[in-house]
């Protein structure tokens, strides 16, 4: 089976390589496709974009394609950052920036409930436009300072109750594992064994 993965990402796409390779799936990069535009991401959730950027790719390449996107959502914050998560703090802001901004919106809060997930939506769509979702979450807790240096993005103030350690604490191995991408994945790995199968 083939796959044209739709992220600009050069990590993601080699995680999914390496994952997907596994089960036998060969995943195609957008790099063989310079001529299909970047999607702008302006969906009001997680399946929105991923939707959006699934069945655009697989229209213009006649590939079946997945595309993923992802966020955190806090609670005491309305699901804030959410689709916003990379660009919580402005347009061009580092992962520092963010968790600087998610820490100071959490300040001026009084509700004590610092409870939040991370969330992440695959979509597998074909190019007859037919699309498939795939869910994952991941409970936890924002801390009020940053632990650990493994990880990317808000991991080092994401905080595991049943782990006592941040996500950026954890080995990857170990993240990947449990991880809201890692869930989503494997519900997609089931699915496309199901139809090989
Ligand atoms: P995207 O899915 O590439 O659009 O990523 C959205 C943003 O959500 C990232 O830039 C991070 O800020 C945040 N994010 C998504 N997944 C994770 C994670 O596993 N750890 C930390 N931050 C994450």
């Amino acid at each position: 089976m083939r796959l044209l993965v739709a992220t600009g990402n050069a990590g993601k796409l080699r995680e999914l390589r390496a994952l997907l390779g596994e089960h036998g799936i060969e995943v195609i990069g957008l790099d063989q496709f310079p001529e299909i535009p970047p999607v702008v991401e302006d969906g009001e959730t997680f399946a929105d974009n991923a939707r959006k950027k699934a069945l655009t790719v697989s229209r213009a390449s006649q590939l079946l394609t997945l595309a993923d996107d992802s966020g955190l959502t806090v609670k005491v914050l309305g699901g804030a950052p959410g689709v916003h998560s990379a660009r919580f703090a402005g347009p061009d802001a580092s992962d520092a920036d963010n968790n600087r901004k998610l820490l100071e919106e959490l300040k001026d809060c009084a509700d004590p409930d610092r409870s939040a997930a991370f969330i992440c939506v695959l979509a597998l769509a074909r190019p007859d436009g037919t699309c498939h979702f795939y869910e994952g979450r991941l409970p936890g807790e924002i801390i009020a300072t940053p632990r650990g240096c493994d990880g990317f993005g808000y991991d080092p103030l994401f905080f595991l109750p049943q782990r006592q350690c941040t996500l950026a604490e954890l080995p990857l191995e170990e993240k990947n594992r449990i991880s809201h991408r890692g869930q989503a994945l494997e519900k997609l790995l089931k699915h496309l064994s199901s139809l090989e199968g």
